[in-house]
């Protein structure tokens, strides 16, 4: 980010993530991406230096961190050593599911799975998307039978969800009678809790992606997050937080990308002078850092807004489609700049160019995006 966007607590808060990148990500990342799972000790370290469940207040054993700059800085050093998947896996948990427990749980509900949050006791999915319902979750079939003593069957599938195999558990959306509500469900002691096919993705390989299936899961009543019926507009109310997820992480692997095309560009060469010095790289490169400039300016502005409470979804959205589709272009650029190399997986442009495809699908499609943006205009 530009200078003077962080300030000196942020920047002692790197130290402690660059270093945990260093030993506990980088190292064994390249087998995590070729077994496409990450192991649970990752987990495990994270929450050992204090970066799982940031938001959780302190008296849930959490550091209350809700300056959403220090999630941006763990995100930037996992883009930095070209570990994205990693950060994709802390999104679900602490900008999904963390924030809906945050938000819609009671007192008691808190005080149950706050701390299991930031321990790796409880590593989380979200789980809204079903084999025919994505962008329009109405069509969601998976669904609820309340049963006399108050706890409730789940019956249904799911799709696509991140962590779905190593996780523990998932924020599951479902069908109940007229609505839709949310529910907390875990894995553990209930056998028909299963996850199904890992889905093989084009990028961020190392975190795992899966179908779930869920065949007479007993949930118990407590397990209902928030009002029954309303699980819809929860849900509403819970994007601005994952779309400014994705929105600050576009721009950091903008960053990091672009740093590393710089590097690239200056050592490479062809017709006897360094690819740096065609007039097409360096106004390519200038053009993504002005570009790049105002997306973080406009982030920066975001994020106030998020600080005050005031990012309402279309704000949210807006922030989204801008930054994603800009990350898309920018990143592509960059890899044409590494001519062939800049396809080849071992190359960070080329895992980023993946990572970045992604951004504008997940958390609301551009279309939905636009749809949701038009909507006010009209
Ligand atoms: C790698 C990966 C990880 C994911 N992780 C999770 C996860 O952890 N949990 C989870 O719940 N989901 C997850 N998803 C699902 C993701 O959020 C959905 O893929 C996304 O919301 C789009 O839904 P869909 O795939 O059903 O596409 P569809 O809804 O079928 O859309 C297909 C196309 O039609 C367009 N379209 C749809 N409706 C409209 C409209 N009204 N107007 C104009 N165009 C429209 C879309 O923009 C898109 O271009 C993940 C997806 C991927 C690929």
């Amino acid at each position: 980010m530009y200078q003077g966007f962080y300030d000196e607590i942020h920047e002692e808060f790197r130290d402690v993530v660059r270093e945990f990148v260093a030993r506990e990500v980088a190292p064994d990342y390249a087998s995590w991406d070729a077994a496409h799972m990450m192991p649970r000790r990752l987990w495990e370290a994270a929450a050992e230096n204090g970066l799982l469940g940031l938001a959780v207040p302190e008296e849930y054993g959490g550091l209350g961190l809700n300056d959403y700059r220090f999630r941006m800085v763990i995100d930037e050093e996992l883009a930095r050593a070209n570990c994205m998947a990693a950060a994709l896996a802390f999104h679900l948990h602490d900008d999904w599911v963390l924030p809906a427990v945050l938000s819609l749980a009671t007192e008691e509900q808190k005080a149950t799975w706050l701390p299991r949050f930031t321990d790796a006791s409880f590593v989380t999915s979200v789980a809204y998307t079903e084999p025919g319902a994505g962008s329009d979750l109405r069509a969601v079939r998976s669904k609820v039978e309340r049963n006399a003593d108050g706890s409730y069957t789940l019956n249904g599938q799911k799709t696509f969800i991140g962590n779905g195999i190593s996780g523990d558990g998932s924020l599951v959306l479902a069908r109940d009678g007229e609505g839709y509500s949310l529910f907390l469900v875990e894995k553990k002691d209930n056998p028909g809790y299963t996850p199904g096919r890992q889905l093989d993705k084009m990028g961020l390989k190392a975190s795992d992606t899966a179908e779930l299936f869920f065949d007479d899961v007993h949930i118990p009543a407590e397990n209902l997050l928030g009002e029954p019926g309303r699980g819809l507009e929860h849900i509403k109310d819970l994007l601005p937080q994952g779309r400014l997820a994705l929105s600050t992480a576009a721009v950091v692997v903008v960053d990091a990308v672009l740093s590393q095309t710089v590097r690239y560009v200056a050592e490479r060469e062809a017709f006897g002078q360094r690819i740096a010095e065609f007039q097409n790289t360096r106004f390519a490169l200038a053009d993504i850092a002005a570009r790049l400039e105002a997306n973080q300016r406009y982030i920066a502005g975001v994020l106030e807004q998020f600080h005050a409470g005031e990012l309402d979804v279309v704000a949210a959205s807006k922030a989204k489609l801008t930054t994603t589709e800009f990350a898309k272009e920018a990143v592509d650029t960059c890899l044409q700049l590494h001519g062939g190399y800049g396809y080849i997986l071992e190359y960070p442009v080329a895992q980023a160019y993946l990572a970045v495809r992604l951004m504008t699908i997940f958390g609301g499609t551009s279309e939905i995006l636009k749809e949701t943006i038009a909507r006010e205009l009209s």
